[in-house]
């Protein structure tokens, strides 16, 4: 049966051209890219194109992308490597709506001794950009704020963020695992010292990352081994991968125009028809500054593990801000930043398309919904106090 896969936020299917770079990779070719042979220096070449095709996605310089293993990993080597830089400075500035990479690897940091502001939003999810602002000290190392949010969609204002954070001496990291290769990201404009990137959001297969570091930034390795990544990372490289991610970032340099049009169109008609034609839904999240892939709406008085369980019989792939499915026990911290209400969090279901998703697939979701939402409000208590 098929899949119609709309949780692409969360994960994207491996490319076919993806897995035809890497296959020789994982067979005839398995030499080790360190070695001195030209066996292993013929897969040490083939890095360096990964290299390139990394770094002309987002517009940097080869020597400034560094292979981790994730976007996590990414995340944790920019904070750790900034504190280990600026050692005398023990202030963090991050926001509360980060991923858990971030958000609690500076818990971590806080438990260790480090003071760490968690910058509020507003209902819409936006930054108060005077409170970041207020909260830079001579003791700040380091702020982490994300390009654009897994849950919300919410694209900040990174430009102006990273700007002034730079301005003040402080070093600027953003996440921008869910930005890169679905709105054109170039950090030759953007003035941020380090900048995370996950190759399986972009159709490479998980398990590989990279992390950008502008050209004269300090930096201390996190990973300590061998001289791998110019001593950058040490470990020898997930060479199939880095192949994969490579060629996942060719391709969507090439997606970008179709994800900002064909795709941000199909978003817009489901939101539009699911706002049509399920009663009290709502969007949560900033309007104007959105992913163009990603919709968050909460259906009040019903629960959002069970909307994806219904779903789920028609092979629809969704997620929710509800506990359990998300795989924690507590709901979105994100959408209760937000301040957004609890029953409305509870019914919060995320839609995130990529450059496969098709008309049928939407016509599909909003011939179900209306009437999953139906029945399930005349099951639930809320949904018959509601009538
Ligand atoms: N940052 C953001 C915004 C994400 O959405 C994710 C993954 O969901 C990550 C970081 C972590 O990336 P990875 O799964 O590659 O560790």
């Amino acid at each position: 049966m098929r899949v119609v896969y709309l949780d692409n936020n969360a994960t994207t299917r491996i490319a076919d051209e993806v897995k035809e770079a890497m296959l020789p990779y994982l067979s005839e070719y398995y030499g080790n890219p360190s070695s001195m042979h030209t066996f292993g220096g013929q897969v040490h070449r083939r890095i360096e194109i990964a290299r390139e095709q990394a770094a002309a996605l987002i517009n940097a310089d080869p020597e400034e992308i560094i292979f981790t293993s994730c976007g996590t990993e990414s995340d944790n080597t920019a904070i750790m490597s900034s504190l280990e830089s600026v050692p005398h400075k023990k202030h963090i500035i991050t926001t509360r709506v980060e991923h858990p990479a971030v958000l609690n690897f500076s818990k971590a940091m806080a438990r260790k001794g480090y003071r760490v502001t968690f910058l509020p939003v507003n209902r819409s999810g936006k930054l108060d950009l005077d409170e970041l602002k207020n909260s830079l000290t001579d003791s700040t190392a380091i702020a982490s704020i994300m390009f654009a949010n897994n849950e919300s969609g919410n694209i900040f204002p990174i430009d102006e963020i990273a700007a002034f954070v730079r301005s003040k001496g402080v070093l600027f990291h953003t996440d921008a695992v869910q930005a890169v290769g679905k709105i054109p990201v170039s950090v030759k404009e953007l003035p941020v010292d380090m900048m995370s990137i996950s190759g399986h959001k972009i159709h490479a297969p998980k398990g590989v990352g990279a992390l950008y570091i502008r050209r004269g930034v300090r930096f201390s390795p996190y990973i300590i081994g061998g001289h791998q990544e110019k001593g950058k990372r040490a470990g020898t490289e997930n060479v199939a991968s880095i192949i994969g991610f490579g060629v996942a970032c060719e391709l969507a340099k090439n997606h970008i125009q179709a994800i900002n049009t064909r795709i941000r169109g199909l978003r817009d008609r489901l939101e539009k028809g699911l706002l049509s034609t399920c009663p009290d839904a709502r969007i949560n999240g900033d309007i104007e500054n959105r992913l163009p892939n990603t919709t968050n709406i909460s259906f009040e008085y019903v629960e959002g593990e069970a909307i994806l369980l219904r779903l789920n019989e028609y092979n629809i792939c969704a997620s929710s801000g509800s506990a359990c499915t998300s795989g924690s026990l507590e709901p979105s911290h994100v959408l209760r930043a937000m301040g957004v209400p609890f029953t409305a969090i509870h019914g919060s279901v995320r839609f995130s398309l990529s450059v496969y998703n098709t008309d049928e697939d939407i016509d599909l979701v909003l011939n179900v919904m209306p009437g999953i939402i139906k029945e399930l409000r005349e099951l639930s208590p809320y949904g018959r106090e509601s009538k």
